[in-house]
């Protein structure tokens, strides 16, 4: 068979198999739209996992990306590129940053941010100063450091020894955050709203209680907006939404809008520990995948398309509420933006994956966040017209899945 003719099948025959994608191969999308080999159309509520920000081939992305793949692909580190420096001036002027380091994912964004917390404290404090703290049920990636901070133990358990010095304590809860956090913490990491956990926002008192215990432990504030960030909760980052501020902050996903990209971000004070040599990636700052990221902060940093976010998060969550409601599939939709989660109700706990199989056969496709949420992260700018289909396929699925 030749490569052009690839199937489904070809996958459990050449792909390590830690993935069980769809029955179908998506082979083109425009907007919020995707088409798989058949040519079946299928609205696309699931953005890539959070990533697709401006949906697919969105004419700004493209010509970006093309423009710049006609000037300079990649030139190392060992030189600076433009792109690179105006992405990093365009997100220092957006948010609390004065400093900005590239990578490609949100793993390696996290992984540079608890490298730097640990440096970091390692430098002011002493060696002692190493711990952290982070939520049970949280996500932070899959190297092994980002694994094992991350508070899920079926994603870290089974890799041999754990890495030292990490605590997980239970989100929201603030009591809990008291008691676990000492002089010897070097970081408290939190996603303002657990995405893969569940789609659960932070409270406000909790944000504002953390920030607190950490200035009064010397302990860094990380916040992982890898999948928060880059307008979804209606601001360019959620941290804004909730007017607390971290010392680091991870952005990746929705960063390239599908092009790979991941940013640390953080002050000048903090950034200097990781001084020449100390850290680095050989992709970090490409040109191509900072020339789109340049045009996806441009085109989303706008009051238009942020206030457009609120105004679609509406639009889902009143008609997914009146789907939950009439089905008794769901009976809370939460989240922020157009990151939303419907959270099954006891009957349908754990069953999420059947939710995702039953809309991607009526043609829409949606995401899990835990076996026991059905998650939504489209397009920020997905047209009225196809949410307005894509909800109505949704429920047509729900209703069938319920009957
Ligand atoms: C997806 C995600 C990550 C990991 O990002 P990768 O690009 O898959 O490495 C980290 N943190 C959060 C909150 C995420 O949602």
């Amino acid at each position: 068979m030749s490569a052009s003719h690839v199937q489904r099948a070809d996958f459990d025959q050449v792909m390590v198999p830690n993935y069980a994608p769809a029955a179908f191969i998506p082979v083109r999308g425009e907007g919020s739209r995707v088409w798989d080999q058949s040519g079946r159309e299928l609205i696309d509520f699931a953005g890539g996992i959070a990533v697709n920000t401006l949906g697919h081939a969105h004419p700004a992305l493209v010509k970006a990306l093309t423009e710049q793949a006609g000037q300079l692909w990649h030139i190392s580190n060992v030189f600076t590129n433009e792109p690179a420096l105006r992405l990093a001036h365009k997100l220092v002027d957006a948010t609390f940053a004065d400093r900005v380091f590239f990578c490609n994912s949100g793993a390696e964004a996290n992984e540079a941010a608890l490298k730097l917390a640990r440096r970091y404290a390692c430098e002011e404090f002493g060696e002692d100063k190493y711990e952290i703290i982070a939520a049970l049920n949280s996500f932070h990636g899959r190297t092994l450091f980002t694994v094992n901070v991350g508070g899920q133990p079926k994603y870290s358990d089974g890799f041999g020894p754990k890495i030292a010095g990490i605590t997980h304590i239970p989100y929201n809860d603030l009591d809990a955050l008291k008691a676990a956090i000492s002089d010897k913490t070097c970081a408290v990491i939190l996603e303002p709203v657990q995405g893969e956990g569940g789609v659960l926002p932070a409270q406000q008192a909790y944000l504002e209680g953390a920030r607190e215990l950490c200035n009064q432990h010397n302990a860094l504030l990380i916040f992982d907006e890898v999948q928060t960030g880059m307008g979804r909760s209606g601001h360019l980052y959620a941290y804004q939404h909730y007017g607390v501020t971290p010392d680091i902050l991870s952005s990746a996903k929705s960063l390239g809008g599908g092009f790979p990209i991941g940013a640390m971000l953080t002050t000048d004070a903090i950034a200097k520990h990781l001084a020449v040599g100390t850290h680095g990636t050989t992709y970090g700052g490409n040109p191509l995948a900072c020339a789109v990221g340049e045009a996806v902060i441009d085109i989303v940093n706008t009051p238009e398309v942020l206030a457009g976010v609120n105004a679609k998060s509406e639009q889902f969550r009143s008609r997914l509420l009146a789907i939950g409601q009439a089905t008794g599939l769901f009976s809370e939709v939460r989240g922020l933006g157009l990151l939303l989660g419907c959270v099954l109700s006891d009957a349908w706990k754990g069953k999420a994956k059947a939710v995702l199989d039953a809309a991607a056969a009526e043609g829409v496709m949606v995401l899990q966040a835990s076996p026991d949420v059905v998650r939504f992260a489209p397009s920020l700018v997905v047209e009225d017209a196809d949410i307005d289909e894509g909800l109505k396929r949704f429920e047509r699925a729900v209703r069938q899945l319920t009957a």
